[in-house]
């Protein structure tokens, strides 16, 4: 029978050597900002590979932890020529992962890496290539940690920003979430040239649901200065934030509790007062299923 230990192993995806002809790049997450929310697959990749290839901030975010890489970044705006350069990395045969903030699934490097190495896939050698995408903890559940427990029950993640998805279908995603009574963690609420998306967004919700529906910001979620705040919906429309900040929107049930924002699952209402209640009534579930 395996130990623990023996499936422990058998889970990691974490050896860069291969012995099929096959040559792997790894695209990481690397958590909001801190070592200690890095996985320890992220790690164990993070450490075996030479070359890492990112976006400035996040490569700067991680420097200190693995020294004696050849950090390769691109500027903001240059995600295709990074998913390329980190192809023709691994193609000199250097052990290659592309960083992104957070999980590299959501808002990262992992699709467009996939869509790039397609692209490229009639170029001798870039068909030898096969990715590996390593998990990391979002910014969403980065944040609600801080929070209390805001995303307990069914919610969607929107970015405000309007540089690859149109407005219109960022306002529909907004209208449809709030009138499902769905939680939502808002990604990109603001930048520079988007000062006002937060404000615009809000009022969308507005529309929809009570200006009393409690809301939570996490500024800088595991990094120096983090900030957290809860406040309503009403009280969300006058905020400003960053682009470092994630917000969240209870629905009709979050509340507050000792100072923190939490979203019932539903266990007090359907298991009614006591524990033994409780049992009582999962049985009669149970049975009747
Ligand atoms: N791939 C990332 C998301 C990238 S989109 C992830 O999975 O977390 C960028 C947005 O994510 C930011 O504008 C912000 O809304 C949120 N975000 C990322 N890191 C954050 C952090 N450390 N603190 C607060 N929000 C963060």
């Amino acid at each position: 029978m395996k130990t623990l230990t023996d499936l422990s192993a058998d889970k990691m995806k974490t050896d860069v050597e291969t012995d099929d002809g096959t040559i792997k790049l790894y695209i990481v997450g690397i958590g909001p900002g801190s070592y200690d929310m890095l996985t320890v697959r992220a790690i164990n990749v993070l450490e075996q590979c030479d070359t890492i290839v990112g976006y400035q901030v996040y490569t700067q975010l991680i420097e200190d932890y693995f020294k004696g890489k050849r950090y390769l970044t691109t500027p903001m705006r240059q995600e295709a020529q990074r998913c390329r350069l980190a192809i023709e990395e691994a193609l000199k045969e250097r052990r290659v992962a592309v960083i992104s903030s957070g999980d590299a699934g959501i808002y990262g490097m992992a699709g467009l890496m996939y869509e790039v190495l397609d692209e490229m896939k009639t170029d001798e050698g870039a068909s030898k290539i096969k990715l590996e995408v390593i998990a990391g903890v979002t910014a969403a559940n980065g944040g609600a940690a801080y929070l209390g427990a805001p995303l307990m029950h069914d919610f969607a993640i929107i970015s405000l920003s309007d540089i690859l998805t149109p407005w219109e279908l960022i306002e529909k995603r907004l209208t449809a979430c709030a009138s499902a009574d769905m939680g939502i963690a808002l990604y990109n609420p603001s930048s520079k040239k988007r000062q006002d998306y937060l404000q615009k967004a809000c009022d969308i919700l507005l529309n929809v649901i009570s200006d009393t529906t409690i809301c939570g910001i996490v500024e800088n979620i595991d990094r120096e200065d983090t900030s957290v705040k809860v406040c309503t919906l009403g009280e969300l429309r006058q905020q400003s934030v960053n682009m470092f900040t994630t917000v969240y929107i209870g629905n009709s049930t979050t509340k507050i509790i000792n100072g923190k924002m939490v979203t019932p699952r539903g266990y007090i209402n359907s298991f009614n007062v006591t524990y033994g209640r409780a049992a009582n009534q999962y049985r009669n579930v149970a049975e009747n299923e």
